[in-house]
């Protein structure tokens, strides 16, 4: 089972300018091949697949819960694609039946707003679904883990080079914490093959050879030791990765750290509805109308419970002013 935390594993800025064809670009990280979807769901269906791991519960656990910091990947992902998305089509009155949508007409990812409310997709850059091909669990453990080793390796490729294509701020800080991250998770493999087998994988670092400590973005994550902790990602259980997360950084020497804790995390924002794709409704105030409603009639407090990042008062205010 997944307990489910309403926060972001890191904070993103607010909207700002919209950048449509980065917002499209980084989509590679949510549904293309070395995505997060991809690792995610790989980590998944291979710890659901794990036989024997009660023998083998140092490596099951380091899966299993690598999978869980995988969630919030794709949480951050799509946080960051609706941040970029936000105001690409006007956000006042741009109602239908005026041409709101004109302004995204060349836009590379029509779906974004064909198909969706200006929001991510379970899909590349080129907007191909994301697919269960992407998966690979084959229940040998070593073949896993160089699988693994091989799919964290790919993902920081992918994230340098969106980091290049896309100046977007909300984008160049998803990339500048996923690199830090992925660099974890990649060390995290590489440790796991070498405990298992005695193979010196340390001497493939940094692969590929991305200066991490040099890219703005990420420094602040690596001043605060996010390049050699892996958070437990449960209350109780997978507390055997520490038997095999542990040792020097290859490219630093530092000792690595098991967090007995998963991050606190940072509310998100909530993202402004976007009438010219009816989201959340051609009139979001209905919505609100009615959600208010049935939260007094439930006895909750008048004001959201919810946390976010910015100033819930905006729609909600607007609906009080109506029913009062
Ligand atoms: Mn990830
Ligand atoms: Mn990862």
């Amino acid at each position: 089972m997944i307990q489910r935390i309403d926060r972001l594993a890191v904070e993103l800025p607010p909207p700002s300018e919209p950048d449509p064809n980065g917002a499209a670009a980084v989509q590679e990280l949510m549904g293309g091949r070395f995505g997060e979807m991809s690792t995610f769901m790989n980590y998944t269906f291979q710890s659901f697949n794990f036989r024997g791991r009660q023998q083998a519960r140092p490596f099951y656990d380091l899966i299993a819960n690598i999978a869980a910091e995988e969630f919030g990947h794709i949480e951050l992902v799509a946080a960051t694609i609706n941040t970029m998305l936000t105001g690409a089509s006007p956000t006042g009155d741009g109602k239908a039946p005026s041409a709101s949508l004109a302004a995204v007409k060349g836009a590379r990812l029509s779906h974004h707003y064909l198909l969706g409310g200006q929001g991510a997709l379970p899909a590349d850059s080129q907007a191909k679904p994301w697919t269960g091909d992407n998966v690979f669990s084959s229940g040998d453990l070593i073949e896993d883990l160089t699988h693994n080793y091989f799919l964290e390796t790919g993902a920081r490729s992918g994230k340098l080079r969106v980091y290049e294509m896309v100046e977007h701020p909300a984008a160049r800080a998803l990339t500048g914490y996923l690199l830090v991250r992925g660099g974890v998770h990649q060390l995290a493999y590489a440790r796991a093959l070498e405990r298992l087998t005695g193979a010196d994988l340390t001497r493939l670092f940094p692969s590929p050879n991305i200066p991490t400590e040099k890219i703005p973005e990420c420094q602040p994550h690596i001043a605060k030791k996010l390049h050699l902790k892996l958070y437990r990602f449960s209350p109780s259980d997978y507390r055997e990765l520490a038997a095999v997360f542990n040792g020097p950084h290859p490219e630093t020497g530092e000792e690595l750290i098991v967090e007995e804790e998963m991050p606190e995390g940072f509310p998100p924002t909530d993202m402004p509805p976007q009438p010219a794709v009816f989201a959340p409704d051609y009139a979001p105030e209905d919505v609100a109308e009615v959600a208010q409603r049935l939260r007094e009639a439930a006895g909750l407090p008048k004001q959201p419970t919810g946390v976010v990042a910015n100033d819930p008062s905006g729609i909600v205010g607007k609906v009080k002013d109506k029913l009062t």
